[in-house]
């Protein structure tokens, strides 16, 4: 796990003046990866770090040449189409480029004329996916949202025996993840409706949105080879916002005896920044399980896990339907949530992953599950916000929403602060719904 060092001093300044801007995500502290191009452009995507509002093409820099050993083979590295070769580096080499980055950055810097080149206004990019996602795993470590959704699905049964024992997971699908920005139509599938004598096939009625954070693996483990606790984060290369759209409907027809399938692999949407555990290392909290539940398995455990296991990132959800866009109203919020209430570490998700020898490889994905805190309004999910449904959210235009509606766009929000440290913060994940296609066959 990272000290603190020279790269996260709230003192540093920066020549790039919007980083030091009050409240802005990408201050010096900060510098997270994407993947990246000039926008409309036929140009190669390459890798590129954020400062202020904008982008170092680090593609550009590696070509001058002017940054030193290991910053310089990682730059170098980042002129590829995907982060996938930086990814496996390992953290010394993402370290030795944050620390490059940082001094050039600095006021004062003698590398400023040579970084002034390479800025590009992010208003003038656009991304790609980060890296080529090989496997993707989906959590549910948020106990809060465990427990309503399982009273909505199991009345009698919420919160299954296994719950305190095991992060509980499953892998989902890859190929439907897509960057912010992404737009999908609404999800078509089987569906049973209450009472009815047979299941039926159709557009969802119950789309959703989860609010997660995405964990990028960046040095993988060997087939047969399990990652101790206490080496877990130095396998994890950073973070980002993840919405996991839903279908519960869907879900609830077909997640026994297997879990989900349909109902999750039509769309996810990422952010396209990723944030460093480096850079997050301001903001680590103890953790630990209530002392009244049982205490997680000894290869589960570690000093460092139970003194800074947790990471206080500040999470929102916000929706702007399709009328709010033509009248030029701002996305509203109606979520406030904290990664704090995870029920289960980062390090514990990696850990457990590879308990059973289970290899994981640069670029692999793993989403955090639905980040709920305990209060309703903490609720990462419109099917807890609306209690299934039952009591729909009323938007300050009058519109209501028990869930999804075509048009609808989606975004989370993240961001870390408190006193001491500089702010820093993940930008924002946005995504479209569209309405289904048309083309069942429905006889
Ligand atoms: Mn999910």
């Amino acid at each position: 796990m990272f000290k603190l060092n020279e790269t996260h001093s709230i003192n540093l300044i920066s020549w790039v003046e919007s980083a030091n801007r009050a409240g802005c995500d990408y201050s010096i502290q900060n510098l997270p990866f994407a993947q990246f191009r000039r926008m409309n452009s036929n140009e190669n995507f390459r890798g590129g770090v954020a400062i202020g509002d904008k982008v170092i093409d680090l593609a550009a820099l590696s070509l001058m040449g002017v940054l030193k050993g290991k910053a310089q083979a990682a730059a170098q590295a980042c002129t590829q189409p995907s982060l996938n070769e930086f990814m496996a580096m390992g953290v010394e080499v993402w370290s030795a480029l944050r620390l490059a980055l940082s001094r050039a950055l600095r006021n004062g810097s003698e590398l400023q004329d040579a970084l002034t080149i390479c800025l590009i206004p992010q208003s003038a990019v656009e991304y790609s996916l980060p890296c080529q996602i090989g496997d993707y795993t989906d959590f549910y470590t948020s106990i809060h949202h465990a427990t309503r959704v399982g009273s909505l699905f199991r009345p009698d049964n919420p919160l299954l025996p296994n719950y305190k024992w095991v992060p509980i997971g499953y892998h989902g699908r890859a190929s439907s993840i897509g960057i912010s920005g992404q737009t999908f139509h609404r999800p078509n599938g089987q569906t049973m409706v209450p009472g009815a004598e047979k299941p039926c096939v159709g557009p969802c009625k119950r789309l959703d949105h989860e609010l997660e954070i995405g964990i990028f693996i960046g040095q993988g483990n060997h087939l047969g080879e399990p990652i101790a606790i206490e080496n877990s984060e130095d396998h994890v290369f950073g973070i980002c916002l993840f919405n996991d759209w839903s279908a519960r409907d869907i879900q609830g027809w077909e997640y026994q005896p297997l879990g989900p399938f349909l109902a999750k692999n039509f769309a996810s949407t990422i952010s396209p920044w990723i944030v460093s555990l480096e850079a997050l290392a301001p903001f680590r909290t103890s953790f630990s399980h209530p002392i009244d539940d049982p205490q997680p398995l000894p290869y589960l455990t570690s000093d460092i896990n139970s003194e800074a296991g947790g990471i206080d990132i500040k999470l929102q959800v916000f929706i702007q339907t399709e009328k709010m866009r033509n009248d030029s109203q701002e996305p509203e919020k109606i979520t406030d949530s904290n990664f704090h209430h995870s029920y289960w570490t980062i390090a514990q998700m990696v850990t457990h992953h590879t308990v059973n020898g289970c290899n994981l490889r640069p670029g692999d994905l793993l989403g955090s599950g639905t980040q709920s805190g305990p209060e309703l309004a903490e609720a990462g999910s419109l099917l807890e916000l609306t209690v299934g449904g039952k009591h729909p959210i009323t938007l300050s235009n009058g519109e209501k929403r028990a869930f999804i509606e075509d048009g609808d766009s989606l975004f989370i929000r993240g961001n870390c602060h408190r006193d001491g440290a500089a702010y820093i913060g993940f930008g924002e994940v946005v995504s479209t719904v569209l309405p289904a296609k048309n083309n069942l066959k429905h006889r």
